[in-house]
């Protein structure tokens, strides 16, 4: 994605050689002065307001760096991310760019994110903005989140054209002088018991052992839309930070998936491969698991992935944080789908740990299967 699209390619001239000099030497001054405003505008990068357009990646920030840290404490990432805000990517690994990872509000109060950078082809039009939990912030169709009560929840930006280009933000909503709602937000590391996932209320979901299951045997309501579970994003965060403790870098890739983001989805995987084809790797709206709000795949979702150390890393400890690798090797026939690395489900510790030590995958453990009718 960084690409050399600062280049000049203004044709040149034959010159004489004073008129050569005279020019390198305006060169210099030139690249001096623009030395100086460079400077200057990094200086002055986080005091911009309102929304910046942007033509695409052009404007992905120009400073890197290598290894963003990740913190398990909620109040140490507020900080961080206040502070290099305009440096890091967020935890998200989308095209889309935020100006920062977490939104802090008091009741009443709103706030924009401000978007720094489109998806390629993508620009203000696109934008889909949608809160995991209305009862603790809303966000209108422009980006601007307001705090309704006290909590935690997560604002997704999502391309109206492509719902794989999604982007995450924290919000958290303060209440009368308290900071309870970022102190009950602290996620479990692997010295305690990862907590038990959501049990929903929904009509049309099925669960096992307090475990709600989505495969091609079970389907999800069209209408079930949970969002990203802030236990499933918060244990996510704690496993992420571990991981960059040993110098690995696990980001989001792509969490919560509507049943409508799904159908988009697996059209154009009908188109491009035929419909057996797709079966394999991409689910049907309604049956897929990331429309739980208990998934995220990491990183790319890509073969390769599987021999990164960071696949490695995540198979070993996910358990740890109550996830478990869901479509693992040598499984295809029993759970329906490839072999999938970096996709990660929540169950909480108690499953992940039994499945890990077992080593059988969830329709093995509760004897279901994994078959479109
Ligand atoms: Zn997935």
């Amino acid at each position: 994605m960084d690409n050399n699209r600062y280049e000049s390619h203004r044709p040149r001239k034959r010159v004489s050689r004073k008129t050569l000099r005279n020019r390198r030497l305006a060169a210099l001054a030139v690249i001096a002065f623009l030395v100086l405003l460079l400077v200057l505008l990094a200086a002055h990068a986080c005091s911009g307001d309102g929304k910046k357009k942007s033509g695409g990646k052009n404007s992905t920030p120009t400073t890197t760096i290598t290894t963003p840290t990740t913190t398990t404490d909620p109040a140490i990432t507020t900080t961080a991310v206040t502070t290099t805000a305009t440096l890091t990517d967020p935890v998200n690994k989308s095209d889309f760019k935020l100006d920062r990872q977490t939104i802090i509000l008091e009741v009443g109060e709103t706030d924009m994110p401000r978007v720094t950078g489109y998806p390629d082809g993508m620009g203000e039009a696109d934008e889909r903005w949608s809160s995991g939990d209305a009862t603790i912030a809303t966000v209108d169709n422009i980006g601007n989140i307001t705090g309704i009560k006290p909590g935690v929840c997560y604002v997704t930006l999502r391309s109206a054209s492509d719902p794989t280009q999604e982007v995450m933000i924290k919000v958290t909503v303060r209440g009368d002088g308290s900071t309870e709602a970022t102190s009950n937000a602290t996620p479990q590391s692997n010295t305690a018991e990862a907590p038990e996932p959501p049990v929903y209320d929904t009509e049309g979901l099925t669960y096992m052992e307090g475990v709600l299951i989505a495969n091609k045997s079970y389907s999800l309501p069209a209408t079930f839309e949970p969002g990203l579970e802030p236990i499933c994003y918060q244990q996510f965060q704690a496993l992420s930070g571990a991981a960059s403790k040993e110098g690995l870098s696990i980001y989001l890739n792509s969490g919560f998936r509507s049943y409508h983001d799904q159908e988009i989805i697996y059209e154009n995987y009908v188109k491009e491969d035929g419909k057996d084809k797709a079966d394999t790797y991409s689910a049907r709206p309604g049956f897929s698991e990331h429309q739980t709000g208990l998934v995220i795949d990491v990183n790319t979702v890509d073969d390769a992935f599987g021999s990164t150390r960071e696949a490695a890393w995540l198979a070993e400890h996910a358990h740890e944080y109550g996830f478990i690798i869901r479509y693992p090797q040598g499984k295809e026939s029993i759970t329906g789908y490839q072999y999938e690395p970096w996709h990660i489900r929540y169950v909480g510790s108690k499953l992940a740990n039994k499945l890990y030590k077992s080593g059988q995958c969830l329709e093995e453990y509760f004897n279901i299967k994994s078959e479109y009718n």
